[in-house]
């Protein structure tokens, strides 16, 4: 009962400040339940500075957060939390395990993001990206859609929900940028692609960017191939206690890659050498959108018990032309 007071205060300042939307800590779940769970909230923020007054100011909603998702962690190498998976419409087994956790036998602690798997293939974050979309862009069933993969569950879905879809995977030189490998797999390359400017209403990403040596020149290739007033949602490996981007890698004058920091690479659906990481992104990245003339970015955070997306924040950037 002492808390609550402070919980008082809480709402207060969440009226009162920078957010419109209350913090959701939890909430009922009953496995029986098919509804869809109320909407968590999806703050947003527009700077380093803004967060981190967030964070310091909701350090108890963090440790609860952090104490539920404890909780839903089950003894073996794999177990399932039930949530409710936006993609798919309807409350789920989702399957946690300790794939992509360096260690995992010291940390203990599963990988959160990547994993809590519905059976529709796609993990939290995917979900999460579902959900940003989804409620940020209300898109049309029509709308034209570019997504930056094209041989997984999540382009699969985008192409069961809209009818106007447009994937693509990196293959390199193997067949000629903008045109179709055998299967329909089409090749494109961030830094040049090779669709005509204002092509799309939505651009989706996931985890991608960190990829490309020059990003900045990706988000000026993705900016001008989005119509005016479109809209492109992305994420990618983000340190939100960071203002600066790390820059892990880089390609010199030469075209040899000079690796800053121990090469790390990250899962790839093409080819199981993975793919170099060349960045974590920092606050930074938000100017870089708007230098390069988005007219409004700004990074979103949800959390939610219900729906699955336990651990971290899943925090995703959206960025409006
Ligand atoms: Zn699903």
């Amino acid at each position: 009962m002492t808390k609550f007071p402070r919980f008082v205060g809480f709402l207060r300042r969440l009226r009162r400040g920078m957010q419109k939307k209350g913090v959701a800590i939890s909430g009922r779940l009953d496995p029986s339940d098919q509804q869809r769970p109320a909407e968590p909230s999806l703050l947003e923020f527009r700077d380093h500075a803004s967060y981190q007054q967030y964070r310091c100011e909701n350090g108890d909603v963090l440790a609860e957060r952090q104490r539920i998702t404890d909780a839903c962690k089950q003894a073996g190498e794999r177990f399932h939390v039930r949530g409710y998976c936006d993609a798919c419409e309807r409350f789920v087994d989702l399957l946690v395990d300790y794939q992509g956790t360096p260690n995992a036998r010291v940390s203990g602690q599963p990988n959160w993001r990547e994993r809590l798997v519905c059976q529709c293939g796609l993990n939290n974050r995917m979900r999460a990206a579902i959900h940003v979309f989804r409620q940020h862009c209300s898109p049309q069933p029509n709308a034209p859609i570019y997504v930056t993969e094209q041989v997984t569950p999540l382009y699969r879905w985008l192409t069961q929900h809209f009818t106007n879809v447009v994937g693509s995977e990196y293959l390199g030189k193997t067949i000629p940028f903008g045109t179709l490998r055998d299967d329909q797999v089409r090749n494109e390359t961030l830094g040049a692609l090779s669709f005509s400017p204002n092509s799309f209403q939505y651009i989706l990403s996931f985890d991608v960017l960190e990829h490309v040596p020059d990003y900045r020149l990706a988000l000026v290739e993705l900016h001008r191939v989005l119509r005016p007033n479109g809209t492109l949602v992305f994420s990618a490996p983000f340190i939100p206690a960071h203002a600066k981007t790390t820059v892990r890698a880089r390609v010199d004058s030469k075209g040899e890659i000079e690796h800053l920091l121990p090469p790390e690479y990250h899962g790839d659906p093409l080819s199981d050498a993975g793919c170099l990481c060349f960045y974590h992104f920092g606050w930074d990245l938000l100017d870089t959108c708007r230098a390069v003339g988005f007219r409004d970015a700004y990074v979103v955070a949800l959390w939610s018990r219900e729906f699955g997306y336990l651990g971290s924040e899943q925090l995703l950037f959206v960025a409006r032309k």
